[in-house]
């Protein structure tokens, strides 16, 4: 059971979380027709009454732009609003990670997105490391991401987790530590809940938007830290075979923040990883605020 944060934000009111349930007949939990967000907490280090958020305006607008999806007008700024009394309420004393939900709280049945009731949670809990650090091996999954002419892929929408879920396990029957899912195309695409990146000949390479990719938060900062870094990004299609005899390559979230990637079946990708390393070093600085850079993602909280 994981260490949950104390209080929740559930219809409309801070409560304890104990008591923020949802019914069996609750419409989303039948449907997937919820949508989340999910980013990270950190205490400063040179703080510990502070609470550090990364980026929690993007995560805002993303989850706002989910909620469209399923017909929901949540606005970004009441989002960022609750989440940010959220973190005081609760004020944590170890790294966290914040999940918002938007959901179909209707008791009705019948799929649909209208004339239905729709509800907004938060809750967190304690998070350290989701995957290895120190780097991880992958299965390329038999499981295929899903097309955006299907669901929208842009949103975070939880019913579409079905295939991370299939994805993951299966490697993990299989003695793998995580999953990478091809696109319908056959093109690399990305892990059960990060994007990805290879580096070939000193120059960084993620699948492009146009590739069911999940618009990740944390792909955007990567690119941005690399460029500012003076490396060569490249967004583009990336073919399976590339990933066997990558230079680097590595995963990238919230939950996972930077995960180097030892093997992916059976090639093994060098220990040398200068690029990944740096890149991971810069973004550990920036999500602790110890980067003056970088400021802006960064919101600081009071406790
Ligand atoms: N892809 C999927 C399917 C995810 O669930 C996540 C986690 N949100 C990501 C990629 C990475 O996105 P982010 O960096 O915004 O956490």
């Amino acid at each position: 059971m994981p260490d949950f944060l104390p209080i929740a934000y559930f219809e409309g009111n801070f409560v304890p979380f104990k008591d923020a349930n949802i019914s069996i007949a609750t419409h989303a939990l039948h449907y997937g027709t919820g949508a989340f967000g999910g980013l990270r907490g950190t205490i400063n280090p040179q703080n510990p009454k502070q609470v550090l958020l990364f980026r929690l305006d993007r995560h805002c607008k993303r989850l706002s732009n989910s909620a469209k999806y399923l017909h929901y007008d949540l606005p970004a700024t009441k989002i960022y609003d609750v989440i940010k009394d959220f973190v005081s309420k609760n004020a944590p004393t170890n790294p966290f990670y914040i999940r918002p939900f938007v959901y179909t709280s209707d008791l009705g049945v019948a799929p649909r997105l209208h004339n239905i009731e729709k509800n907004f949670f938060v809750y967190g809990l304690e998070m350290g490391d989701y995957l290895s650090p120190d780097g991880i091996s992958c299965r390329i999954s038999s499981w295929y991401r899903q097309e955006d002419r299907s669901l929208p892929l842009r949103g975070k929408i939880s019913g579409a987790y079905i295939t991370s879920a299939l994805a993951k396990t299966e490697a993990v029957d299989a003695g793998f530590d995580e999953a990478i899912l091809m696109n319908s195309q056959g093109k690399v695409c990305e892990a059960t809940g990060m994007n990805i990146f290879m580096v070939r000949n000193d120059k960084l390479i993620t699948p492009s938007f146009d590739q069911d990719i999940l618009e990740g938060i944390t792909r955007d900062s990567v690119i941005t830290i690399a460029k500012n870094l003076g490396l060569e990004v490249e967004q583009r299609e990336i073919d399976k075979t590339e990933l066997f005899i990558a230079d680097e390559l590595f995963l990238c979230g919230t939950a996972a923040k930077v995960t180097p990637v030892k093997r992916v079946e059976n090639y093994h990708l060098s220990p040398e990883r200068p690029i990944t390393t740096k890149i991971k070093e810069t973004l550990t600085a920036i999500t602790e605020n110890r980067d003056p850079n970088y400021q802006d993602w960064i919101t600081v909280i009071d406790l």
